[in-house]
């Protein structure tokens, strides 16, 4: 007659044979012997192997044991989630616990763009099947485009540096993508295939101008325009740093939104240092210098002029009235001649903005903008040039069709 000596689980429960026995399973074992013509069986759902010893001889008395109910398992991912482990514990022993590591598998799940972030996933399958297969996802950078920085040309009379809006879009297609497709991003323009774009509601300030081809600009319809290469005049050089003007009127706004003339508390000094700052060097701006601006009373063409202000430090700023007749910047030193010196064009997106402008003769698409200089006898006015380059003392603040001509002051890069 043969006994079966049995490793056994115990514990205080009614239950019958313990199940244990797989390799990552521990727990308390205890010798017990029976005979062998007891029949032993499990009740386990899952029968797991049994360690069985035969020894002669002797019956016992059967053991209480148990099936162990195991608890809910925990997943825990390694910090680069190149694995898994899971783990779960016997609610009637806290002793007995499996456990189980999983190399993990990663797969691109959505591709990130210009425009969207992307999805990857890792993934953990367990042989064991009181684990379930375990995912973590992560989201992947949008493409980011290569820092811009300045070009000069062969010359170094100009740069190119920045982005903004400037010619409109025909292209039909293209047109039906950017309506379809173009994500509007926080920082202030449509995206699409990584280039930028802008929608603009048409303001046209008459209802005769035009785009460049010709085409009459239509009031309170959508225009889409490109972002593209803002070209500076290099006003003056020193020490590597560049003063610089843009070539365009690249924007139509208000001198201030409360029609006074104080230049530090401007709304367009706020606007071309913050929304035109933003979007215009939204591809790199490393190499725009803060400049301390010089607002005393002798820049603005009156000494002494009680709308003075304080000196302010900025990125980017508008020329003062004396800066505009400084011959060293290439300026007709007379304000009041007619100067192609100073005149300049709107672009596309500035018209549809809402600037004013010429309509015919050398003079066609010019438009006015704004100098930073405050009149000295009437706080609601500030100075600015005409479309004939003549510089003007009076024009009121609050006058949203004229027009913005940024300066900055840049570092050139010794390879550059
Ligand atoms: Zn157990």
């Amino acid at each position: 007659m043969k006994k079966l000596k049995l490793l056994l689980c115990i514990s205080t429960c009614s239950l019958i044979i313990c199940a244990c026995g797989s390799q990552s399973s521990t727990y308390e074992s205890k010798e017990a012997e029976v005979s062998s013509t007891q029949s032993i069986s499990s009740t386990a759902p899952k029968s797991e192997p049994i360690s069985i010893n035969v020894s002669q001889g002797r019956s016992v008395t059967p053991v209480s044991t148990h099936t162990h109910q195991w608890g809910t398992p925990s997943y825990t991912w390694k910090d680069d989630y190149s694995s898994c482990t899971a783990k779960r514990v016997c609610t009637l022993d806290r002793s007995h616990e499996q456990t189980e590591t999983a190399a993990a598998s990663y797969q691109v799940v959505t591709e990130p763009t210009y425009e969207e972030t992307g999805l990857g996933r890792y993934t953990a399958t367990f042989n064991n099947p009181g684990f379930t297969t375990q995912t973590y996802e992560v989201t992947l950078d949008k493409l980011k485009r290569e820092e811009e920085l300045p070009i000069f040309s062969e010359d170094n009379k100009t740069v190119t540096y920045g982005r903004y809006p400037q010619s409109r879009i025909t292209d039909t297609d293209l047109l039906d993508k950017l309506e379809e497709e173009a994500d509007w991003q926080d920082s202030g323009y449509y995206l699409y295939e990584g280039e930028y774009y802008a929608k603009v509601y048409s303001q046209p300030k008459e209802d005769n101008y035009k785009f460049d081809d010709g085409t009459v600009i239509k009031t309170n319809v959508y225009y889409w325009f490109k972002y593209e290469p803002i070209t500076w005049r290099v006003l003056n050089t020193f020490n590597n740093e560049y003063l610089l003007l843009s070539n365009v009127l690249l924007d139509a706004t208000k001198y201030d939104s409360t029609n006074n003339n104080n230049y530090e508390d401007s709304s367009i000094r706020d606007y071309i240092n913050s929304t035109f700052f933003d979007r215009a060097f939204a591809f790199g701006s490393s190499n725009v210098l803060t400049t301390t601006v010089d607002n005393s009373a002798p820049t603005t063409g009156s000494d002494p002029n009680e709308f003075e202000c304080d000196d302010t430090e900025d990125k980017v700023f508008l020329l003062s009235y004396k800066d505009y007749i400084n011959t060293d910047y290439g300026f007709d030193s007379s304000p009041t001649s007619y100067s192609s010196t100073r005149y300049c064009k709107t672009t596309e997106f500035a018209r549809a903005k809402g600037a004013l402008i010429s309509t015919s003769g050398d003079e066609i698409n010019n438009g006015l903008y704004w100098t930073r200089s405050p009149n000295a006898g009437n706080k609601r006015y500030a100075s600015y040039v005409r479309n004939d380059g003549y510089i003007g003392y009076d024009n009121n603040c609050s006058y949203a069709y004229l027009c913005v001509r940024p300066a900055i002051r840049i570092k050139r890069n010794i390879e550059q």
